[in-house]
């Protein structure tokens, strides 16, 4: 596995490999790997030929210099994972490479998706997350890149980033990793003692609270009151937002009414140290002609 810094020396690699025939598949991650990252890897490698992760903590996303300092790094062990995993090179830029002139005067504004959710608790974290995949792509060229929905509004603001900017890059979302106890894998996770762990099941147990009101035919409202009455009876938990939405523009879904169709449940929530966000998807139960609801 090729271990690159460089960002004209990425860029010639692959388009190299390009120029062979081969697909070229992209895992952007910030590192501090987990089975979710690795996830991302195996789908990449099922689908392409040449498999390239960027690994990349970007100051351009962090709100507080605090939360980026203490964000966990380990490149030695990330090599090791991604070489077994069957990624062919890493990109592992430093902080001069990918922007030498410091923050750039030129960066992209993701629109209305990133100003909702997270947007509002991280008012310039989609801009920094959108500045930085636009360059990642651009570097890369035509390929495929795999996003875990752990961060839905994250893949619906890259979806629509590609589509708007014309980028030649497929946007393929793949499914969240849990623990077995329900928990999202997240590198944030190495940051909570054990009492904070064991508490942070608590933002699935609330999606899950959620989705079996919407099963049971609760109105959008009813389904959010749920999850909010999970979170804030949870020890060590501190709710920000548990909202049902719309799974493509994440727009919040009228609380009086019946979802009419599968809907996104998302969740925030401070523990301790860190921020966590989950979601699961919901369909409310089927109405009319050839089924009966008890
Ligand atoms: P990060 O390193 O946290 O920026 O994540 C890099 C990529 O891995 C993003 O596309 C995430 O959505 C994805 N990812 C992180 N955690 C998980 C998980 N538990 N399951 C699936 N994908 C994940």
């Amino acid at each position: 596995m090729e271990l690159i810094g460089r960002r004209t020396d990425w860029r010639s690699v692959l388009e190299a490999r390009r120029q062979k025939g081969e697909s070229i598949g992209v895992v952007p991650t910030m590192g501090a790997l987990h089975d979710g990252h690795l996830s991302l890897v195996a789908a990449a490698v099922g689908r392409c030929d040449f498999v390239t992760m960027t690994i990349f903590v970007n100051p351009l996303q962090f709100g507080e210099a605090s939360d980026l300092e203490a964000y966990p790094r380990d490149l030695e062990r990330d090599l090791e994972v991604a070489e077994a995993a069957g990624v062919h090179a890493v990109f592992a830029p430093s902080v001069e490479e990918m922007y030498p002139a410091g923050k750039p005067s030129t960066v992209v504004a993701p629109g209305p998706l990133a100003a909702r959710l997270e947007g509002t608790s991280r008012p310039s974290h989609f801009e920094g997350v959108a500045t930085v995949v636009t360059k990642l792509f651009g570097l890369a060229g035509a390929s495929s890149a795999f996003f875990g929905e752990k961060d839905f509004q994250q893949l619906a603001i890259v979806r629509q980033l590609v589509a708007d900017l014309d980028l030649p890059v497929e946007i393929v979302g793949c499914p969240i990793v849990r623990e077995a106890d329900g928990l999202a894998m997240s590198s944030r996770n190495r940051r909570l003692s054990s009492s904070e762990r064991e508490a942070a099941t608590a933002l699935f147990r609330s999606l899950v609270a959620g989705r079996q009101a919407v099963e049971s035919g609760c109105s959008a409202g009813e389904a959010e009151q749920t999850m909010h009455a999970l979170l804030q009876g949870a020890p060590r938990i501190e709710p920000d937002y548990a909202v049902a939405a719309d799974p493509i523009n994440l727009e919040r879904l009228d609380p009086e009414a019946k979802p009419a169709g599968t809907l996104r449940l998302l969740v925030a929530a401070g523990v301790g140290p860190v921020r966590l966000i989950d979601n699961l998807a919901a369909c409310p139960p089927v109405t009319g002609a050839g089924r009966q609801i008890p």
